[in-house]
């Protein structure tokens, strides 16, 4: 069924209140004020013209998982005022396109695109904010650093001047086990905990970006600071998640 502008407006607006309630909801159990958390609505495989809408209903942020797909949104929808996150995987080869645009790099796991990027950022006079990825579930199919390799890798951030290390981010285990899923949480708040002490001067780890549609309210509760949401959003995605991220299933 194809709904017109105005349902669709109506339809992410109400999804919206609802999300950002459920969030009240669980800063409130968990003792945390509201404020302190941000929604990054995820915009992958949602087409740019009902982007314009989400933008109309409120989401002036968006978050990506592919580069080439951030970058087609980013020029389509150039006219409006979205702050782009990158939030997947990314190519040394392709950190100049994302140089250009986004506002935000929320995977990085190398040394060699952390290089490269700054490289690029510093020709576009640019600087953004970056959080190191994490693989907290240990899973092969996930991209990121070992929860051990962490502390070692952060020591070489501070000479990359364009990159605003600001915190982590972490996919957690794609389980119905709840206590699984909240066990790479936890592990995401002792990594941060650990980096507080021992991460070089002037590199910040507040920020914790962890919780999908499925897994928000949990990650909240264990100190998510940031949580990217898109189903909840914007619906069912077409396809099954083994086609975003490679490796799995
Ligand atoms: C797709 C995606 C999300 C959002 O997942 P939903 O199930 O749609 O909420 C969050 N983080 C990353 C890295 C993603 O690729």
């Amino acid at each position: 069924m194809e709904l017109n502008a105005e349902q669709q407006f109506n339809d992410i607006q109400s999804n919206l209140t609802t999300v950002k309630q459920r969030i009240v909801d669980a800063c409130k159990k968990a003792g945390r004020d509201p404020a302190s958390v941000r929604l990054l609505p995820v915009t992958k495989t949602v087409p740019a013209e009902r982007l314009r809408i989400a933008y109309a209903a409120g989401c002036h942020e968006m978050g990506e998982n592919k580069i080439q797909e951030a970058r087609e949104k980013s020029e389509v929808l150039s006219d409006l005022n979205i702050k782009w996150a990158v939030i997947g995987h990314l190519q040394t080869n392709k950190a100049k396109y994302l140089a250009r645009f986004a506002n935000e790099f929320q995977a990085l796991d190398s040394l060699k695109v952390a290089e490269e990027l700054d490289k690029r950022l510093q020709n576009e006079g640019r600087s953004i904010d970056v959080y190191v990825q994490v693989n907290s579930s240990g899973e092969a199919s996930k991209f990121g650093l070992s929860p051990e390799g962490v502390r070692d890798f952060v020591q070489q951030l501070p000479k990359y001047s364009s990159l605003r290390i600001k915190g982590l981010m972490t996919l957690a285990i794609f389980s119905s086990d709840h206590d699984r899923v909240r066990e790479c949480f936890v592990k995401m708040r002792e990594v941060q905990a650990m980096l507080r002490q021992e991460a070089p001067d002037g590199l910040s780890f507040d920020e914790l970006s962890m919780g999908m549609s499925g897994d928000y309210e949990l990650a909240i509760e264990e100190g998510a600071t940031v949580v990217r949401v898109g189903q909840a959003i914007f619906g069912k995605r077409p396809l099954p998640d083994s086609h975003y991220w490679p490796g799995m299933g």
